[in-house]
C-alpha cells in the first residue's frame, strides 16, 4: 500500500520576494512550473504543499554580503568561525514602497489563479482551503521597516490581510534588534525591544497578528515572551544545541516556546542545520538533518511544538530535498526515524492550526 499523502503547511518562504527581485527568478510565474528556485504552484501540488507563510522582505540597497573572520572576546580569530556585516537600519520609504508592490503582486496572483490560491485571514479559511485543496497563503512581513512608530500602517496592512509579522529581519528596526549571521555565536547579541517595539507586540496581540521570533535576538525574544499573550512562535529556526548559529533557539528559548503552547517551524537551511554551520551548498547535507533537529526539539519540549519552516527560495536546502517536490521524501524520513502518523500530521500542519487558532482573532 502506498504511504498516505500528508498535506504540509509551511512556516516560511521567500518566493514572492525572489520572483519580484530581478535576476533569473523574475522571469518565472508562480502559476507555472519552473526549474528555478524551490517553489511554484505546480511543484507545490506535486510535493503535497497545501500552503504556507509567504514573506515580504525588503532588501537593503547597495548592500554587499561580505564574509569575514569571527573574532572572540579578546579580539582573537575563532577557528572555523565567520562573521557577516549586517546592513544598517532601512529607510521606511524604501520598505513601504517595496512592501506595497509585493503585496499587490500577491493579490494579483490570487485573482489570476481563479480560485487556485487564497490569501487566508481566518483559521476557518485555512481549514477550508486545506480540506478543499485550495492553496492557502498567509501574508507575512519579515522585518517591520514599513511600519511607522504610530503603528498606523500596521492597521492598514492588517485590513489588507497581514496575519504574521517579524518585528525585525536581522538588521535593526525602530522596534528591536535582529541576530547576525555569524557562526558560531549565541543569539544574545544586543539590546531588547525598544519602547515602540513593546507597543508593537501589544498591538499585534490586540489585532491577532502572529509575532515571528525567528530573526529576533535573545533579549528581544525574552521581551516578547514577557509581554505577549499569544503562543511564542519561530516560523523558521532550528536548535542551537545542534548548530550554533544565532538564528537558532537555545534550549531555554525552546522551553519557553513549549511552555507558551507555541511552535518552531524547523528551518531547512543547511547553514542552520549543520553542526559546522556550512550553508554554502558545497558540502552534501542530507534531509535527515531536518528530522534530527525535529527529534531534538520533540524530545526537549514535545511533538506539539514542532512544525516545518522551509525557507524555500531564501536559503540553500539539502540536495536530496531539492525543492518543494522533495516534501514526500522528508515525510518519509520522519517515518523512518520512528515518528508515528499522528505525530507526522501534527508536524505537517496540525500544530500550525492550533497555534493560529490561539493567536488570530477569528
Ligand atoms: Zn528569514
Amino acid at each position: 500500500m502506498p504511504a498516505k499523502t500528508v498535506p504540509v503547511f509551511d512556516g516560511h518562504n521567500d518566493t514572492l520576494t525572489k520572483i519580484r527581485h530581478g535576476g533569473p527568478d523574475a522571469q518565472r510565474s508562480f502559476l507555472e512550473r519552473s526549474e528555478l528556485g524551490h517553489l511554484d504552484l505546480p511543484r507545490a501540488r506535486e510535493g503535497g504543499l497545501a500552503g504556507g507563510f509567504f514573506a515580504i522582505f525588503t532588501s537593503s540597497p547597495n548592500y554587499e554580503r561580505v564574509v569575514g573572520p569571527l573574532l572572540g572576546p579578546d579580539g582573537e580569530v575563532v577557528p572555523g568561525g565567520r562573521s557577516i556585516q549586517l546592513p544598517p537600519q532601512l529607510d521606511r520609504d524604501i520598505a513601504t514602497s517595496w512592501t506595497l508592490s509585493v503585496m499587490s503582486d500577491l493579490f494579483r496572483l490570487e485573482a489570476e489563479s481563479e480560485g487556485e490560491i487564497e490569501v487566508v485571514r481566518t483559521v476557518a479559511d485555512l481549514r477550508r482551503c486545506i480540506a478543499e485543496g485550495t492553496f492557502a497563503v498567509i501574508l507575512h512581513i519579515e522585518g517591520a521597516e514599513s511600519i511607522d512608530e504610530n503603528l498606523e500602517a500596521l492597521d492598514v496592512f492588517y485590513e489588507a490581510g497581514l496575519r504574521s509579522l517579524g518585528p525585525v529581519w536581522s538588521r535593526p528596526t525602530i522596534f528591536g534588534h535582529g541576530v547576525p549571521f555569524d557562526f558560531p555565536r549565541s543569539p544574545d547579541t544586543g539590546p531588547g525591544l525598544t519602547s515602540v517595539g513593546h507597543r508593537l507586540v501589544e498591538r499585534c496581540n490586540e489585532l491577532g497578528i502572529l509575532i515571528d521570533l525567528s530573526h529576533l535576538n535573545e533579549k528581544g525574544f525574552w521581551d516578547v515572551s514577557g509581554l505577549s499573550s499569544a503562543p511564542l512562535v519561530a516560523t523558521h529556526s532550528a536548535a542551537w544545541a545542534l548548530s550554533q548559529t544565532p538564528r537558532n533557539l537555545t534550549d531555554e528559548q525552546l522551553a519557553a516556546v513549549g511552555k507558551s503552547g507555541g511552535v518552531v517551524g524547523i528551518n531547512h537551511a543547511t547553514g542552520f542545520l549543520r553542526w559546522d554551520g556550512d550553508g554554502s551548498g558545497k558540502v552534501a547535507t542530507p534531509l535527515t538533518e531536518i528530522v534530527r533537529h525535529a527529534r531534538y526539539v520533540a524530545d526537549l519540549i514535545g511533538i506539539d511544538h514542532i512544525a516545518l519552516g522551509s525557507d524555500f527560495d531564501g536559503a540553500t536546502i539539502p540536495d536530496d530535498m531539492g525543492d518543494v517536490t522533495g516534501l514526500p521524501r522528508l515525510i518519509e524520513a520522519f517515518r523512518s526515524a520512528g515518528f508515528e502518523e499522528k505525530e507526522i500530521e501534527q508536524v505537517a500542519y496540525r500544530n500550525w492550526l492550533r497555534v493560529l487558532e490561539e493567536t488570530w482573532r477569528d
